[in-house]
């Protein structure tokens, strides 16, 4: 189940999907997904779904992971300092890791946080800060980022998040309640200008404010 063959089976569907980063599928072919779970759920690790980690919260659909890593990539800007918002198992946390320089990620539920820590740490993934808080005020004392990432979808953009942001940094992230669509902001070199795209309807669990320990 968690063969050589069945993540590259995985990867093909995205390739399918229309994924064509070449270093995002080099980054996701290589990434044991199987840790990122609890072990009855392990043997559906390259099933290309979202699965539950607890707290009534999800791991990710592989697609989402590589389409958001893509974006995120593409956008153009350098891409040295992300932060990623709602680390949950922390297998996009990985993912990022591999391809930038340096990633901060909040994540509201202590326990989810405990297990994503202790499974990056197993991968001797070391360009990772993690941290406890609410993470829709983005990580204020870290600032600017080159990107952004929520794994988490508010109703509107928050602005807190735009004001992290380097010049020509981008945001990528769900928005909505009941149809959400995967939104791309770019700011505009160093201005308060932001162009706003949005990609393709998705569904995340909500953004939510607060931490719970
Ligand atoms: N990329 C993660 C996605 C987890 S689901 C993975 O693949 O495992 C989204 C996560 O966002 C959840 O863990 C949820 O607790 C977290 N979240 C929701 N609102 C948040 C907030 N305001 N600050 C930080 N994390 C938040």
């Amino acid at each position: 189940m968690t063969s050589k063959r069945t993540r590259d089976r995985l990867i093909e569907r995205l390739i399918d999907q229309g994924v064509s980063n070449q270093a995002v599928l080099d980054v996701m072919v290589n990434t044991p997904r199987h840790i990122f779970l609890d072990e009855a759920l392990s043997h559906r690790a390259y099933e290309d779904t979202a699965l539950p980690i607890g707290h009534g919260q999800t791991l990710s659909q592989p697609y989402i992971v590589a389409r958001m890593t893509e974006v995120l990539l593409g956008a153009g800007g350098e891409m040295s300092r992300v932060l990623e918002v709602g680390t949950g198992s922390g297998y996009q946390t990985a993912i990022l890791a591999q391809l930038v320089k340096q990633v901060w990620s909040v994540e509201r539920i202590k326990p989810l946080q405990d297990k994503a820590r202790e499974r990056l740490r197993l991968l001797g993934l070391r360009n990772i800060q993690l941290k406890h808080a609410d993470g829709g005020f983005g990580w204020p004392e870290d600032a600017l980022f080159n990107g952004i990432l929520s794994a988490a979808a508010p109703r509107e953009i928050p602005k807190g998040l735009l004001k992290q942001l380097a010049p020509d940094g981008v945001l990528v992230i769900p928005v909505g309640a009941d149809t959400q669509y995967l939104t791309l902001v770019m700011r505009v070199g160093d201005s308060e200008e932001f162009k706003i795209q949005k990609l393709e309807p998705v569904k995340f669990v909500p953004l939510l404010s607060g931490v719970t320990r």
